[in-house]
């Protein structure tokens, strides 16, 4: 590992502003992706600035009904936080599928919106990676592409995000407030992070030394009806290879609204417009869940190890939408 300074924020404004200070220092709080990086010099920044001492560590319910997560909240206990649980299990049900109880301990809810691909051309630097080095090509495109994306894809990179959390959050129309120099802005979800394109370096909104401080999930109907489905190799401690969020308003069985959001199939956590279309103001039957699932997926572009992703991801969709239809209540 290369050395690196080391520094404790003690405030917003101190965090940015050790960064705005060091061009090459990066902001480290659980450290569950960054460290590891760092030893297999995949991540090489020139200073570390700790921001755990930040106060944003709370998880507050505001008088809209809304729920304000604090970016330094850990996923544990984002996850078991009784409010989550009552009004929209699938964010604590995708926390739970993810890592492990001890990763989850430590990472934060910032990290795991920020976090890195598990592309493992990308975290091996003997391979050519455009996200890591620009311009150097991608190894996955004619490498072992088993775990990559298909959709959303470009020809500059095709690495999926990892993240559990992020899937379950484009499925309640959740935001992100960013913080800088500059000052604040609030980010939906789905806007919150970037297609590859011809720039796969960079992944997210958020600037060079800005700092992301919450996550809001508004109150919406379709989050108390709401599940989701992870399939991996191993029941536990693995990275999806085909996940499904579905939050559903239902009446009478016909579905006034919907969100359905993919993990582990995109280069971004991907909302399933398409097939929310298919499913909006029609009667939630097989044959309507089966033409949704074959919308979400129509665009898909699989390469040679991964075209098995494409029925994958239908059937967690399909599971996750008949979990979501059987919990909560009709609402009228
Ligand atoms: Fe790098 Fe993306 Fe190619 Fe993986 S898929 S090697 S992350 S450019």
């Amino acid at each position: 590992m290369q050395p690196f300074l080391f520094q404790r924020a003690a405030s917003e404004d101190e965090a940015i502003a050790a960064l705005a200070a060091r061009p090459d220092a990066v902001f480290v709080a659980g450290g569950t992706t960054l460290l590891d990086l760092m030893k297999l010099n995949v991540a090489t920044p020139g200073a570390l600035v700790d921001i755990n001492a930040l106060p944003l560590t709370g998880i507050d319910v505001l008088r809209d009904g809304s729920i304000r997560i604090g970016a330094l909240v850990r996923n544990s206990d984002l996850a078991h936080h009784r409010d989550v649980q009552s009004t929209c299990a699938v964010l604590s049900q995708a926390l739970l599928a993810g890592a492990s109880g001890q990763l989850r301990n430590m990472a934060t809810v910032g990290g795991n919106l920020l976090q890195r691909t598990r592309c493992y051309y990308f975290r091996d630097p003997i391979y050519a990676c455009n996200k890591r080095t620009p311009g150097a090509g991608c190894a996955a495109m004619e490498g072992f592409n088993r775990i990559h994306a298909v959709l959303g894809v470009s020809d500059h990179c095709i690495a999926t995000h990892p993240s559990d959390m992020a899937v379950a959050l484009v499925a309640l129309d959740a935001e992100v407030r960013i913080r800088g120099k500059g000052g604040e802005r609030t980010v939906p979800i789905t806007d919150f992070h970037l297609l590859p394109g011809e720039t796969p370096d960079k992944e997210s909104v958020v600037a060079p030394g800005e700092l992301v401080t919450h996550v809001t999930i508004p109150v919406r109907r379709f989050a108390q009806r709401s599940a989701y489905v992870k399939l991996r190799d191993r029941a536990s401690y693995e990275f999806a290879l085909a996940s499904a969020a579905a939050a559903l308003d239902l009446h009478d069985g016909v579905v006034r609204d919907v969100r359905i959001a993919l993990g582990a199939v995109a280069t971004k956590p991907w909302r399933a417009s398409a097939a929310e279309d298919v499913l909006r103001d029609n009667t939630l039957d097989d044959t309507t869940v089966a033409a949704a699932a074959d919308a979400a997926l129509r665009d898909a572009t699989p390469r040679r190890d991964n075209a098995y992703k494409i029925e994958l991801a239908k059937r967690a969709m399909i599971r996750a939408l008949h979990l979501a239809s059987t919990t909560g209540g009709e609402h009228s």
